[in-house]
């Protein structure tokens, strides 16, 4: 099975991300939704896994900006609560969006 891959991201509306997979799904995402489940090692301890950032906190209206590809397998991009340092890999996106079917 080889790795999700994005055909489109689109990023225009700053409360949502969209992104076409090169097999024909579509999956919405909206800024909030990826701030709560932010992987990085400020919102998630490294050494027990435990998720240290309350997603409660994060308010449903959150803006993306600046959102870049990193390497060929994720994307980062800066909320507006200030929070940036977030990889959030196409293979973890894909499974939040399966997972909410
Ligand atoms: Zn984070």
């Amino acid at each position: 099975m080889p790795p999700y891959q994005p055909k489109a991201i689109t990023r225009s509306d700053p409360r949502r991300v969209l992104i076409e997979w090169t097999d024909g799904r579509r999956s919405e995402f909206s800024a909030a939704d990826l701030r709560r489940v932010c992987p990085c090692a400020q919102c998630v301890s490294e050494t027990t896994g435990v998720r240290m950032h309350d997603p409660a906190t994060v308010p449903d209206d959150l803006e993306q900006q600046g959102l870049q590809l990193v390497g060929n397998y994720a994307i980062s991009m800066r909320f507006s609560d200030g929070h940036g340092t977030g990889i959030f890999t196409f293979d973890a996106l894909r499974a939040l969006d399966e997972r909410a079917d």
